[in-house]
């Protein structure tokens, strides 16, 4: 090659690089620079993934609030920025329980429980292992009922002893106590979920060691003193929430949720090792968080004033939306003046090849086509709409109470619930553009004088019918071919049993064809636990069937 030729071609390869480093705006680079502060800082391991209820929300909580009164909002919340909500986690055992036999304690815990069905209640009696008479406690030994049913795969041994126990009180029994002495496995725990009816009596599990210790002699009389005490389990969440007063009629609501999985402690990883990693979960939902804080400060002093602004950092979201409908519950402004709800949840994932921008209820009022327009030139996104006004996130809360919602989600990726959901990973320009857009969608509304007009949307999911069975996978809701794509697959789940992997898409289940999560969530409604079928997927243009058990 001519070297004049190469050096001119170098010229002009610096002159496109130094154009291309330019075009982003002082201000722009100012909140790209904010957002890895934010980031960086919720998502790192000091935080220990932001798990409702733990120190690492608190050292979240206090970061968002300072962040909101370094800005100038109002707090919102109800002491102060703060609003705490309590979350039922279900039963547990208080340690006012107690069981003594011949005056030995027993551990609640390890070496019995009291079933969740238990009543509160209290007894001391001395009755024979082998006798079972009126008005007094009655042992069952397990052993029989465990050989009798050990290749029966519908017994239901919780079943067993609900009805069994039940049975037990009406002939007379003032408590059930059982023991399993046989090498089988029983695998009874206190299950705090359970929210079976309670029984006239309580019935306690002692544990295979104690049970030998104690109940060797079969005709032995044993002193026995009991106390059970159930208890509900709680956690306390708490939102975060601040507020630019406009003086308007109506308020705009901007929403994120800020907690995340901790280690994973609840359960809702997709890493099913059992190992304790820390979750940090730096696009969800520190992005949205990170966004959150930003579009506060430019809406604070944006010229678009025909609306309050109220922005929430919501909690308990990964446990069910707990924060956002408690807030819609328990509002701190007037809900009737709401005029729209904008949710962002894992906007740090923008993909540099697709541009896929996921915009969720957009069927919740006939305005959004007015100002989101899939077709605009120069836009930095690919839009994919998805019109229901439910959602796995907390717009969903907003929609229930009829209030037109945008949620916007950058799309799912392979580290979504895992402890690799880290802030190297974060397109930041991306989460730029997303914010930008945001700012400009309600930029624009801000001329309507009146508020947004509210639409019902169909449910994405039938309540009823939602989760009785599950696949285990993660479904891509951005996938807009017919079918459900997978884009995760949850280890030891029916999916994965059945051959699927991330990226398959699944057509039929047994003999119903499934061509969208709607139609999905209808087919899996159809099918109960234990339940054996054939699920048909494509991969690439193969398509392949095999034999799945819910
Ligand atoms: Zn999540």
């Amino acid at each position: 090659m001519n070297p004049m030729r190469t050096k001119i071609l170098f010229l002009f390869l610096f002159l496109v690089v130094a154009a291309s480093a330019q075009k982003l705006k002082k201000a722009d680079q100012t909140i790209i620079a904010n957002l890895k502060g934010h980031i960086s800082y919720l998502a790192d391991d000091k935080l220990e993934g932001r798990r409702t209820g733990t120190n690492g929300e608190k050292l979240a909580m206090e970061y968002i609030s300072g962040q909101f009164k370094a800005i100038g909002l109002l707090p919102k919340g109800t002491s102060q920025y703060y609003q705490p909500f309590e979350i039922n986690e279900g039963k547990q055992i208080n340690p006012a329980t107690y069981f003594t036999i011949n005056n030995n304690t027993l551990e609640a815990g390890k070496d019995f429980f009291p079933f969740p069905f238990s009543p509160n209640t209290k007894i001391e009696a001395s009755p024979a292992i082998a006798v079972q008479e009126a008005d007094m406690p009655w042992f069952v030994d397990l052993s029989e009922i465990l050989e009798e049913n050990k290749n029966n795969p519908h017994f239901d041994l919780n079943e067993y002893v609900r009805n069994n126990s039940r049975k037990a009180a009406d002939r007379g029994a003032t408590a059930i106590i059982l023991y399993n002495p046989s090498t089988l496995e029983d695998n009874l725990e206190f299950n705090g979920k359970d929210k079976s009816e309670l029984l006239s009596v309580p019935v306690i599990y002692i544990s295979k060691e104690a049970a030998k210790k104690y109940f060797g002699d079969k005709t032995a009389t044993l002193d026995i003193k009991l106390k059970t005490d159930i208890g509900e389990k709680k956690r306390t969440g708490t939102n975060v929430a601040g507020y630019v007063d406009n003086g308007a009629a109506t308020t705009v609501i901007l929403g994120a949720h800020f907690d995340h999985l901790g280690y994973g402690e609840d359960g809702n990883s997709m890493l099913r090792t059992g190992e304790k990693l820390i979750h940090n979960g730096a696009d969800d939902n520190a992005s949205g968080t990170a966004a959150l804080i930003e579009l506060a400060k430019i809406l604070k002093v944006s010229k678009a004033k025909h609306n309050n602004y109220l922005f929430i950092a919501f909690s308990g979201e990964e446990l069910g939306l707990f924060g956002s409908k408690y807030f819609t519950e328990h509002p701190t402004i007037d809900i009737s003046s709401v005029n729209y709800m904008i949710n962002m949840d894992m906007v740090g994932r923008l993909n540099d090849s697709t541009k896929v921008l996921s915009v969720g209820g957009f069927g919740t009022s006939p305005q959004w086509a007015e100002v989101i327009n899939t077709q605009e030139k120069r836009l930095p996104f690919v839009i994919k709409i998805d019109s229901s006004g439910t959602g796995p996130s907390d717009h969903t809360s907003f929609y229930l109470k009829n209030i037109p919602v945008l949620f916007f989600f950058t799309g799912q990726h392979k580290d979504y619930h895992r402890p690799t959901d880290d802030a190297d990973k974060i397109n930041y320009t991306g989460e730029l553009r997303v914010i930008n857009y945001i700012d400009k969608v309600i930029t624009t509304l801000n001329k309507q004088d009146q508020k947004m007009a509210f639409l019902k949307t169909r449910e994405t999911l039938n309540r009823s019918t939602a989760f009785k069975v599950t696949l285990g996978i993660m479904p891509d809701y951005t996938y807009d071919g017919s079918g459900v794509r997978a884009d995760g697959v949850t280890e030891g789940r029916p999916a994965a049993k059945a051959g699927i992997k991330t990226g398959d898409v699944i057509v039929q289940l047994g003999d119903y064809p499934v061509n969208s999560l709607d139609t999905y969530m209808q087919v899996l409604g159809k099918f109960n636990k234990g339940d054996k079928t054939k699920v048909k997927f494509k991969r690439g243009n193969e398509v392949l069937e095999s034999a799945i058990e819910f």
